[in-house]
């Protein structure tokens, strides 16, 4: 197995990249908080086969998490992480710790107004603008040709392309489908939290979510197929949802109607686990 350069200082990445670049080698970005799955590999794999280096970043971003969220439990394995990324033909890990991204005295953030009121930013607050503010940092310290962020978090990606594009970030964000088990359920670091009995009522989710937009597309009523919808996924043994809406995917507000790109969002809880997943209509 051959070796994963890992740097965890900002200079030492500039470095790097300045190498490849001075060499005339394209360069794709992967920013990931680690616990990596075949979600994550797979936005490894389409930024190397899209770049010449590809670069995956692992850093568990304390200023996404509220106060009463899993930051301390967050899942880390940095070993088996790095196994993966040999594997997936990752070129560079950068690892920084919090004090290399948030040094003392640290005081500017990003915000991205009107993607990041609704659906996942309604209950979590501040935490799109932790997200904009470390993807920022990211990309302007690595500087890559390519971005890759998962479609599964789909408010995000909306997020990063909005950023990107106001801060005139000379970047291309790419969007990858969202990986998922055999059953359906999104691939996520959150999944190990699910008990076995959660682990199974979690697979109602995207049928649900299939069933749900298979009846949208054919024209149904928008209101009685997501009150029935929402009905199912606490009848499958959710105990609380956040969201279940159907909105328009560029300005990610809610419409009544079916039109071009309308999709279904979920957010939702099997105990103190909270799924989220999303799945196109038209
Ligand atoms: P995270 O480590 O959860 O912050 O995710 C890092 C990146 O991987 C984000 O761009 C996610 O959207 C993406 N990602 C997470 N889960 C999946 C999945 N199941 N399929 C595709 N991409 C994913």
């Amino acid at each position: 197995m051959r070796d994963l350069k890992v740097v965890r200082r900002i200079a030492d990445l500039r470095e790097n990249v300045s190498q490849w670049r001075a060499a005339g080698l394209s360069v794709g970005l992967v920013p990931t908080m680690g616990a990596l799955h075949a979600g994550h590999v797979a936005l490894v794999r389409q930024a190397k086969s899209d770049n010449q280096r590809v670069i995956a970043t692992i850093f568990v971003n304390p200023t996404q998490f509220g106060p009463s969220e899993d930051l301390k439990a967050y899942p880390r394995d940095e070993a088996g992480d790095m196994a993966k990324l040999v594997d997936a033909d990752c070129d560079l890990l950068f690892a920084p710790d919090v004090t290399e991204m948030y040094p003392q005295g640290f005081a500017t953030s990003v915000g991205v107004s009107g993607l990041t009121e609704h659906l996942c930013g309604a209950t979590r607050a501040g935490h799109f603008g932790g997200v904009a503010t470390i993807v920022t940092k990211l990309l302007l310290q690595a500087l890559p040709d390519r971005a890759y962020f998962g479609e599964k978090d789909f408010q995000q990606l909306q997020v990063i392309r909005r950023l990107a594009r106001d801060l005139d970030i000379p970047v291309e964000i790419v969007g990858v489908p969202t990986m998922r088990e055999a059953d359906g359920l999104a691939m996520s670091s959150r999944n190990r939290y699910l008990s076995a009995t959660d682990r199974q009522s979690a697979s109602a989710l995207p049928k649900v979510m299939r069933a749900a937009a298979a009846r949208l597309a054919s024209g149904e009523i928008v209101e009685t197929v997501l009150a029935e919808a929402k009905a199912e996924l606490l009848e499958a043994g959710f105990s609380k949802l956040d969201y279940l809406e159907l909105c328009n995917e560029a300005s990610l507000q809610p419409v009544e109607r079916v039109t071009a790109g309308t999709r279904l969002f979920v957010a939702a809880y099997l105990g103190r686990t909270r799924l989220i997943d999303n799945w196109p209509v038209a």
